[in-house]
């Protein structure tokens, strides 16, 4: 389904990207107020001067100093791109450069508002590829001993988290410690208490905490959301998501309870937990789930291989959904109401996703999933801008929470009481 599992999807892949660029279609900001890019002019610099009051006045001088070379750079930043929005791009380190963190990297390419500058990685090869690659100067390079210091950058406004599920938690906090704006890849942690802990961290460093939930942005699934709002499906009834694919090396970390937290549900299902929530629009109240395992040996204690699960909500809607590292082809999502539904397949791919509802086939352009993440990611940060479906941290902890009561479910047998 992915591509870095399938060198099929990789292929269609870039061939959209090249459609993309050609072609006419970007979710953007275009009509920024001149107001609204005032206020987040002022924002930054607002920003600046507050974290700069928290050091010494020798800083402070040198802060100032930055103050005009950043201005300027912004706006020859915003004239390089050819930007419609003029205001400053997000300028964002990745951390953490394996396969995930290069398809961002890949994608940001093409983004208007977002701006890969600066990236964090335990290798130092890598980070002359990249440094090259990317134009990336060597004083926005770190490594994971050092990435406190970015607070001392004033040329990274966000640091994005694409590491091992394990590894989250204490980056996310060290980052935010930092005084940066954090995008953390899902699973967000490992669990509901490392969430929580996450979002109290950004919120006590007055930063924001950003997860890289993509489909929440993806042209289909925005219209199939508009859809249930208007009320085209009438009352909503049923939800089925099924998330798999048959992983490969047994020696990953995805495989190793540690880093990876669980199994295919930390990874793979989470995709089925959270589409259940914005497909039905509704919080789940309760969960039961059912687990099975065929190779104990590639699957070990604690790391899943298949997961049933059956979420009930609030209308009286329920959804039924299966979680796999055992079985290909399986990424699809099925709303059905009392007036209509809505089938997608691929449901959440890198893409091309397809779908159609009682009305007819879902039509809405191809995208780059990342090149449009980060284009919004960077005017909901800079800018207040509401995304339709959230994508902050407490979207990402009602997700972790979901995903402990289905381990609880699974270990107890039991039905689990929800309260998002
Ligand atoms: P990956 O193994 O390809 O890359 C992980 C990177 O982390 C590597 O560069 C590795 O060197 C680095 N790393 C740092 N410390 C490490 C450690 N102790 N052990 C192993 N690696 C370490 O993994 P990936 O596929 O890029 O996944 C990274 C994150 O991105 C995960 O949280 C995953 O769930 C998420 N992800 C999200 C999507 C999506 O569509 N949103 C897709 C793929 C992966």
């Amino acid at each position: 389904m992915f591509s870095y599992r399938n060198k099929e999807s990789c292929i269609i892949f870039y061939k959209r990207k090249i459609e993309v660029n050609n072609g006419t279609y970007f979710l953007r900001v275009c009509s920024q107020s001149f107001l609204c890019k005032f206020i987040s002019i002022v924002f930054l610099h607002y920003k600046t001067t507050v974290m700069n009051s928290r050091r010494d006045f020798l800083q402070k001088i040198a802060a100032a100093t930055i103050a005009v070379p950043f201005s300027s750079q912004v706006t020859t930043a915003c004239k390089a791109n050819n930007k419609s929005y003029d205001g400053p791009a997000l300028r964002v380190a990745i951390m953490g450069l394996g396969s995930y963190g290069t398809r961002v990297a890949e994608a940001m390419r093409d983004c208007k508002d977002a701006k890969l500058v600066g990236v964090i990685s335990g290798h130092p090869e890598k980070i002359s590829a990249w440094q090259s690659r990317y134009n990336i100067p060597v004083k926005n390079c770190y490594n994971y001993e050092n990435f406190d210091n970015v607070k001392d950058n004033p040329d990274i406004d966000a640091v994005y988290v694409i590491t091992p599920n394990g590894l989250h938690h204490d980056e996310v906090i060290r980052v935010a410690k930092a005084g940066k704006h954090v995008i953390c890849e899902k699973p967000m942690a490992l669990n509901a208490k490392q969430g929580q802990e996450m979002v109290n961290a950004c919120k006590k460093a007055n930063v924001r905490l950003l997860v890289g939930y993509r489909m929440h942005f993806e042209p289909k699934t925005l219209e199939v959301i508009r859809m249930r709002k208007a009320g085209e499906f009438g009352k909503i009834l049923f939800f089925q998501g099924l998330s798999g694919f048959v992983i490969g090396d047994p020696t990953q970390w995805r495989l190793n309870k540690e880093l990876a937290g669980g199994g295919a549900l930390m990874d793979i299902g989470i995709y089925s937990i959270n589409g259940s929530r914005y497909m039905t629009g509704e919080e789940p109240l309760w969960v039961t789930a059912q687990e099975t395992k065929t190779d104990p040996v590639k699957f070990k204690e604690g790391v899943d291989e298949t997961i049933q699960f059956q979420l009930g909500f609030p209308s009286g809607a329920v959804a039924s959904c299966l979680s796999t590292y055992s079985m290909n082809n399986l990424d699809s999502f099925f709303l059905n109401g009392s007036q209509g539904f809505a089938e997608m397949q691929p449901a959440t791919g890198y893409g091309p996703i397809m779908g159609h509802t009682h009305k007819g086939e879902l039509a809405q352009p191809v995208v780059t999933h990342q090149t449009v993440q980060m284009d919004e990611m960077s005017a909901i940060i800079l800018q207040g801008k509401q995304p339709v479906v959230p994508v902050d941290g407490e979207e990402a902890l009602k997700d972790l929470r979901i995903i402990d009561a289905i381990y609880e479910a699974c270990r107890s047998g039991k039905k689990i009481n929800l309260n998002l």
